[in-house]
């Protein structure tokens, strides 16, 4: 199986690239954001409480995106492969996937984190916001605390990869084509 962590700040390019990723690699996408999001649509218990706390910039409980993800698993058995977009995000997170994927005898092939600076981070979320109609991307106070999660709780991740040999960074300015070459060439090494 081809299983990758799409990794790096909001706002980096993960959605997009995945997109890209799925048409080239035939793998099934797994963003935990866009699932929140469903629940949300759905109206469901789930949902109303993750809004809270993803309206404000936070991030919902471990337990509650684990339970998620390992639902999807369980229903895409036949898969080639995942991308996790926005998973995992902390190193419980990581580490909970890592036991998953070991309990089907499979495992994580790479990471790969797209590298952006802070201040383009906040334009291209603001910009997001003005048609995505998402409310975290609305307000710049949110963003910048969106982005203040991402290095105190998500940042860590990438050593958690990093330790295993699995961490490969790329520059995430650059042309959408341009980018996911990189990206490529270094799925095509795994
Ligand atoms: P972005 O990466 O652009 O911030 P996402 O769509 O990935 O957007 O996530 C939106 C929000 O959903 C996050 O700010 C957080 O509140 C919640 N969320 C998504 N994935 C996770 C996760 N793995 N763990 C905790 N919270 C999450």
């Amino acid at each position: 199986m081809l299983n990758l962590v799409l990794f790096g700040p909001p706002g980096a390019g993960k959605g997009t690239q995945s997109q890209n990723l799925i048409e080239k690699y035939g793998l099934i996408h797994l963003s935990t954001g866009d699932l929140l999001r469903g629940e949300i649509t759905q109206g469901t218990t789930l949902g109303l409480e993750a809004k809270k706390l993803m309206d404000e910039g936070l991030l919902v409980p471990d337990a509650v995106v684990i339970g998620m993800i390992s639902n999807k698993l369980d229903a895409n058995k036949e898969a080639k492969g995942f991308i996790f977009d926005g998973f995992p995000r902390t190193v419980a997170q990581a580490e909970a996937l890592d036991s998953l994927l070991e309990s089907k005898s499979s495992a994580i092939s790479g990471m790969i984190a797209l590298q952006v600076n802070d201040e383009e981070l906040e334009q291209r979320l603001l910009l997001r916001g003005k048609d995505s109609g998402r409310p975290d991307d609305a307000n710049p106070e949110i963003i910048r605390k969106r982005i203040k999660e991402y290095n105190d709780k998500t940042a860590p991740v990438a050593g958690y990869y990093l330790e295993q040999n699995k961490f490969t960074a790329i520059n995430g300015i650059g042309s959408i084509p341009e980018i996911f070459e990189s990206i490529t060439k270094v799925v095509d090494s795994y």
